[in-house]
């Protein structure tokens, strides 16, 4: 099968288009015709080493996959071959403590697709049947792609852990990434008010466009002064951030007493400064977070299907732009999901 091999870490020279043996699905696989594969910034830390540093070479990168049903392995029932599906990038062990009370994404064997295994950057991948769901009506494949891994980190964000409510000032941080794109429409839908920020005036309007009912440009040093003063000087009562150590003071100042943080990755550096004072005195929670159950892409799928959800397509290249499609991602280029058609 044709396939973006990344042969070393590093830059984005080591993804070369090529021609690998076509995977056969083993027992409760099944083999996925791509039609359309989503980058993430995991990508790019992958494909640098930072994430999965020990991963055997080549590897093929891709976690969010839309296609056909093209082969099923032993012992696969209810599913048919030419089905089209939206796969699940959470694959785990599915028998263990974790994964029986639906923290599938706390299993000790819990692997990304794309990175702990080889992703979508290829005409076929095999996933276990338990991955694969049907694509909503009325999506294209590149749409159904842009859907599975931002909407359900940000779910587990804003439903399983901030548990928004309506009425809440929710800070969105960085709205132009993928994430955010979800977060925010995923704290709309439960009845926030969302003040979003970005770095640029046309990513803010964007976020406007998209829901957001204030925003903030964070390239100034004091914006969380901004965010202050949008809520009447109290601060917001949940934030969702992945902007790691430049803005993590900012983030925490902007947060309300007795408000709470979740952060998935920290994408500005990992070595932040908290000032615990503001933590305990005012009575802060703060969560980390990755990834979330597998059951969550069912909810986002019905949404996504009411259009109450709606995936944000920045870029769409063909498979052999997969390099291009880094940069893209690595300079912050484009407002939403990039997305590789095979
Ligand atoms: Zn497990």
């Amino acid at each position: 099968m044709r396939a973006i091999l990344m042969n070393a870490r590093g830059g984005r020279e080591v993804l070369q288009y090529g021609e690998v043996p076509t995977p056969e699905p083993g027992p409760g696989e099944v083999r996925v015709r791509v039609k359309a594969v989503a980058l993430n910034h995991l990508d790019v830390w992958v494909r640098r080493g930072v994430a999965s540093p020990k991963l055997p070479l080549p590897h093929i990168l891709g976690c969010d996959v839309a296609g056909v049903v093209d082969a099923l392995g032993p012992g696969v029932t209810g599913l048919e071959v030419g089905l089209e599906v939206v796969v699940n990038p959470g694959v785990s062990c599915g028998r263990c403590e974790r994964c029986l009370s639906g923290q599938d994404n706390l299993c000790a064997d819990y692997q990304i697709l794309g990175e702990h295994r080889w992703g979508g950057y290829a005409e076929y991948v095999v996933v276990p049947a338990a991955n694969v769901l049907p694509k909503p009506e009325g999506l294209s494949f590149v749409e159904a792609a842009a859907v599975p891994l931002t909407f359900l980190t940000a779910w587990q964000m804003v439903v399983d852990k901030l548990q928004v409510r309506p009425g809440e000032d929710v800070l969105v941080m960085a709205a132009g990434s993928g994430v955010s794109v979800a977060a925010l429409q995923i704290a709309k839908l439960y009845g926030a008010r969302v003040i979003a920020t970005a770095s640029s005036e046309a990513k803010l309007e964007r976020a406007r466009a998209l829901g957001a009912d204030a925003v903030v440009n964070y390239s100034s040093p004091e914006w969380y002064k901004e965010v202050r003063r949008l809520t009447g000087g109290k601060g917001v009562d949940a934030v969702v951030d992945h902007t790691g150590a430049e803005f993590w003071q900012g983030v925490i100042k902007a947060t309300a007493n007795g408000g709470r943080i979740a952060f998935v990755g920290a994408s500005s550096g990992y070595e932040a400064v908290t000032p615990l004072a503001h933590v305990f005195y005012r009575q802060l929670t703060i969560y980390g977070s990755t990834m979330a159950s597998k059951s969550r892409l069912y909810p986002i799928l019905r949404f996504v299907r009411e259009g109450k959800l709606k995936p944000v397509v920045g870029a769409v290249l063909p498979l052999e732009a997969a390099a291009e499609g880094h940069r893209l991602l690595e300079e912050r280029a484009v407002f939403g999901k990039v997305v590789l058609e095979v």
